[in-house]
């Protein structure tokens, strides 16, 4: 009798044991999220894409920069619009300075 007991007490241990790791799993989920986006890298302006699409951190100083196109104003940024740095659609993973320039630039539409 007392080894039902035993062996019920541990299966209610396990399942608690369990059912708390689920939630701390689910909590990490939605934390950790934002957090990683806070420890984006910059992009590296030697990175193989950003050599290939003249991106510069500085984009008044990148050759080929057209006035006014930062990639602030970009279609396919998506940092806060006073942030120094932000998402770019195409570099995954990482952030662009929003004075950035790069050729593959979009006019963002209102
Ligand atoms: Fe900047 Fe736009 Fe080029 Fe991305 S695509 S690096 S946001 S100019």
């Amino acid at each position: 009798m007392n080894g039902s007991r035993d062996r019920s007490d541990s299966d209610r241990r396990q399942f608690l044991k369990l059912a708390g790791g689920l939630a701390v799993a689910s909590l990490a989920s939605v934390v950790l999220p934002g957090r990683a986006a806070a420890q984006a890298q910059s992009v590296d302006p030697k990175d193989p894409l950003a050599v290939s699409l003249g991106y510069a951190c500085d984009g008044a100083k990148a050759p080929g920069y057209v006035e006014g196109q930062f990639c602030k104003g970009c279609q396919l940024y998506s940092g806060a619009a006073d942030a120094k740095n932000g998402p770019c659609a195409l570099f995954q993973g990482k952030l662009v300075c929003s004075e950035g320039w790069c050729k593959s630039w979009v006019k963002r539409s209102a």
